[in-house]
């Protein structure tokens, strides 16, 4: 840990400092806001009692938050405090990184206060989620493939499990209000779908199918569903025979799992 002596400001905020700074994020009204409203509130209580505002600070006199420490109770409260009401804007993920490096330091005092707050859910009412009828025959045909994984390699088989577990997984993060209220689901393929949140951040949930490769020893060829191969490189070593043996029946339906794609 860095000396304290280093630091132009290390000490544990009042009671009411702490309750001034957590009734200012929750009065923000943006993502943006929620940032603005922490900074100024807390450095504003930090330089107070040095006799400055943080009017004297600007592009010629900037605010470095490593000049200053917080007991680690406070900053972890003040944290939480943002990104509970960052989920009003479904900007928990972003809040998150944009507090990273614009927070004070931080150092270990048990006796410093943390003011007892009721839980709040900061969320909106509803998730709206709107899904154009292409993504709804994507979702329907990912169902599918599970259940023709299960039916083809065994409900307990590893291609069934990987393959249901991954793309329930994804459908829970689809519904989830994480990345906002509003989500637009289009598709991006037979078994992939593109994602758009209100809170302006787009992923894409993607299946990647597991290449059909020859088991033979010594052999590099991937199989195609109608038999024939490729290889990635032109010399690549292939059976000589050409009797490949397939690690998938080619009437199979290809096993896979779907990720998550940012
Ligand atoms: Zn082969």
């Amino acid at each position: 840990m860095t000396n304290a002596t280093t630091y132009r400001v290390r000490r544990a905020l009042s009671e009411a400092e702490m309750i001034s700074i957590t009734a200012a994020i929750d009065a923000a009204t943006s993502a943006a806001g929620i940032v603005t409203a922490v900074l100024r509130a807390v450095f504003g209580a930090l330089v107070a009692p040095l006799g400055e505002t943080l009017d004297g600070y600007g592009p010629d006199r900037k605010l470095d938050p490593r000049d200053f420490a917080i007991p680690e109770q406070q900053w972890a409260a003040i944290t939480e405090a943002c990104l509970s009401r960052a989920d009003a804007f479904g900007a928990r993920v972003t809040i998150a990184m944009d507090l990273l490096n614009v927070l004070p330091a931080t150092y270990d005092d048990p006796s410093a206060v943390v003011p007892p707050r009721s839980a709040v859910d900061h969320r909106p009412y509803e998730h709206v989620l709107t899904v154009s009828r292409e993504a709804a025959d994507v979702i329907t045909a990912c169902a599918q493939r599970c259940d023709a994984l299960a039916q083809h390699f065994g409900e307990d088989s590893p291609e069934h499990r990987d393959a249901a577990r991954s793309w329930q997984r994804n459908l829970a993060l689809l519904f989830s209000m994480d990345f906002g209220a509003r989500t637009r689901v289009t598709r991006d393929g037979d078994l992939s779908l593109l994602v758009s949140c209100g809170s302006g951040f787009t992923y894409a949930l993607i299946f990647h199918p597991v290449q059909r490769r020859c088991t033979r020893d010594g052999c590099a060829a991937v199989i195609r569903g109608d038999g024939t191969t490729w290889t990635y490189r032109s010399g690549d070593p292939a059976c000589a025979d050409r009797q490949h043996i397939p690690a998938y029946p080619l009437d199979a339906p290809a096993p896979g799992s779907w990720s998550f794609h940012s």
